[in-house]
């Protein structure tokens, strides 16, 4: 076994025993081994056009491909870094992209016309932040206002035949006021 005098370094416990050592290749062979079962991203590569090679991650596709995003009740919340050795510097940068992320958002909203502007605030009123039952909820209740104002509006013709009567029993008054002046009425 190699001393590690070249670098100065002590050994870590994995150079030292052969028993780890013998646990890393394994390890590594079992995965080599089985890399190519594993699955794959499902998402398309840009650059290619092809087929992501990726390992998937549980949620079926690679992190570059928003696979560490959280999905269902998770979505669009912050994820924080897990403890340890470089908790603090990855602490630090997510607090940077959220701050240069609410930024440019605010620039883009003060940038919209106010027809943007409107498009906008409905998509966000049908996109609400929440649980996956929670949205689901609001689509069926959006579902139900609709049919109800199509038949409030399927009612609307009977309004407007009323409408229609009144005119019509108008005009009839009318007919018969004009028959009167012309000598030619009911009592002519
Ligand atoms: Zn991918």
């Amino acid at each position: 076994m190699k001393e590690g005098k070249s670098s100065g370094r002590p050994l870590t416990p994995w150079q030292r025993s052969a028993e780890f050592r013998a646990i890393a290749v394994r390890t590594l062979r079992a995965f080599n081994a089985a890399r190519n079962t594993l699955p794959r991203c499902s998402a398309k590569a840009k650059s290619t056009g092809d087929r992501c090679r990726q390992p998937a991650m549980a949620s079926g596709v690679c992190r570059y491909h928003g696979g560490a995003t959280p999905k269902g009740k998770g979505w669009h919340k912050p994820v924080w870094p897990a403890d340890g050795p470089a908790f603090e510097k990855k602490l630090h940068r997510k607090l940077k992209t959220q701050e240069r992320t609410r930024k440019r958002k605010s620039a883009k909203l003060n940038a919209m016309t106010d027809e943007e502007r409107r498009q906008h605030d409905n998509w966000r009123r049908a996109h609400k932040i929440g649980s996956a039952a929670a949205r689901r909820q609001a689509k069926e209740d959006r579902a139900q206002a609709a049919s109800f104002r199509a038949m409030l509006a399927a009612d609307e013709p009977k309004a407007q035949s009323l409408e229609a009567l009144a005119v019509q029993a108008e005009l009839e008054q009318a007919r018969a006021k004009l028959d009167e002046l012309m000598g030619v009425g009911i009592f002519g």
